[in-house]
Order: structure tokens, then sequence, then C-alpha cells
């Protein structure tokens, strides 16, 4: 092999390293088949037989220091709307997901993880009313997760930048990403972030965010990509993640550029 040659298959493998496939994030779990529901304990070990990259969960703390599953910050009861931040637990149990589940606590849901082979857990704060109420919960699911050695399984993400700087500062090897889309890569990488995860809209208005990132050594995750356009559009971009409710699908949209 002369050098030219050499060098021509140098850069070629570095191409094929640099623009490795993206991963998929199964949005609240994967919940669009039988038996699932969105945050159900059935929506994570699906995603995890589906051998998604991670399974996204949404959690908040109740008004006597439970962390629970719930996306809304609100539930229906007997046809009255609860603040899920103001409800005791015993009264959040009441609730039941629609394949029939109770409203999983966070400890529960950690239990089914231990289980899962295959996916990552990507645990999302929710912004709380005050930040003594997001530190207790940040501080109880980190020990949570630690007490349970899944610290190299767990990833979280946020809207709220004092989740963030929580995490940061509980655990240091945390991947932790911002969700909110107002922060350009260079502030989220001196905030010590590991990547940004922002809506796909904010991708396309900032495409070159993805470049900027990767410079930085950030990863870049989007949510929630759910039709084959936006797919295509956001595997082009490269970025490393797709959180969507359609895993197969963007599954199968990723294996066709292989
Ligand atoms: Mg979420």
């Amino acid at each position: 092999m002369n050098q030219k040659t050499l060098i021509t298959s140098l850069l070629f493998l570095s191409f094929i390293f640099s623009a490795t496939a993206q991963e998929i994030i199964a949005h609240r779990g994967y919940w669009k088949t039988d038996g699932s529901a969105q945050n159900s304990i059935a929506a994570l070990m699906k995603a995890d037989a589906i051998k998604a990259y991670g399974s996204e969960v949404d959690i908040w703390l109740s008004s006597d220091g439970v962390p629970v599953v719930n996306h809304d910050a609100d539930v229906t009861l007997d046809g009255k709307k609860l603040l899920v931040q103001e409800t005791p637990f015993a009264t959040l149990r009441k609730m039941k997901l629609a394949n029939g589940e109770p409203l999983p606590t966070v400890e529960e849901y950690l239990d089914a993880f231990e289980k899962c082979k295959n996916t990552k857990l990507i645990i999302e704060f929710k912004t709380h009313r005050t930040k003594e109420r997001e530190d207790e919960l940040a501080q109880k699911v980190i020990d949570m997760v630690h007490e349970r050695g899944l610290q190299n399984r767990v990833e979280y993400i946020s809207f709220g930048i004092n989740f963030v700087a929580q995490v940061i500062k509980l655990d240091a090897n945390a991947p932790v990403y911002y969700l909110n889309g107002d922060l350009s890569p260079r502030v989220i990488k001196s905030m010590g972030a590991f990547g940004i995860d922002y809506h796909h809209n904010v991708l396309k208005k900032n495409p070159q965010w993805v470049k900027e990132s990767h410079d930085l050594g950030l990863k870049v995750n989007v949510w929630t990509v759910n039709s084959t356009e936006d797919i295509n559009k956001m595997i082009d971009l490269n970025v490393d993640f797709i959180t969507t409710d359609e895993p197969l699908l963007t599954e199968e949209l990723i294996n066709k550029r292989k």
C-alpha cells in the first residue's frame, strides 16, 4: 500500500467512525403496543425487549415526599384534577394507567429496571414549584439509583436548569441533558452538562448546534420525533440520539442508511 492509498483509507475509516448511527430512546417507554401505556412498567420492559438504547420516564415528588412516575402536572381522580406535587402518595396510588397498572413509584420503576438487559433508563425530572422540592427529588432519586448500583445505566434530562445543576453536583459522572432549547451548546458546556436534548424544530432552526456540540465534546439528543420526514431530517443532521414514540419506524429508517 503506498502512502497515498494509506491516507485515503484512513480518511475513509475516520469518516465511517465519525458518522455513527443514531441511538433510539423510547419516549415514555415503548407504549404504542398491546398491553402497554405511557410511563408504565410494561412500557419500560417492552422498550427493553425491542433493545432500545433508552426508555424515557417522567417523574415528580408527591406532597409527602414520594418520587412517583407521571407525565402531566396533574391527575384526574373521581372527576377532580389534582396536582401531583400537592397530592399525597396514597391518593395518587388510586390512579390507574391506560393498561390497568397503578401509577408507579420511582422505587418500583427501578426495581423493574434492574431486570432489564438492554435499555438504559432516561429519567426526566419535571420542574416543581420550589427549588427545595426539586433538590429533594433529585437527592432521593440519585440515592436510589446509587443504592442499586445502576449509575452506569441511568441518564437524566430536564427542562429545569436547577435539576441539571443538582445532577452535576450530586453525581459528576451522570450524563445529564437540558431540554428547553434556549441555550447554545457553549453555555451547556460551561455548565458541565453532557449535551443538549432539544425539540426537533429548535435543531431545524439551529442546525449548526449539532456540529458545535460535537466540537465541544457534547452529545445531541432530539425530541419527540415521530414522522418519517422528521426522523430522516434528524438522521441527516447527524444527531446522536432520537427520542420517539415510534421506535420501530425510527430503527427501520436508521437501518436503511447503513
Ligand atoms: Mg418526558
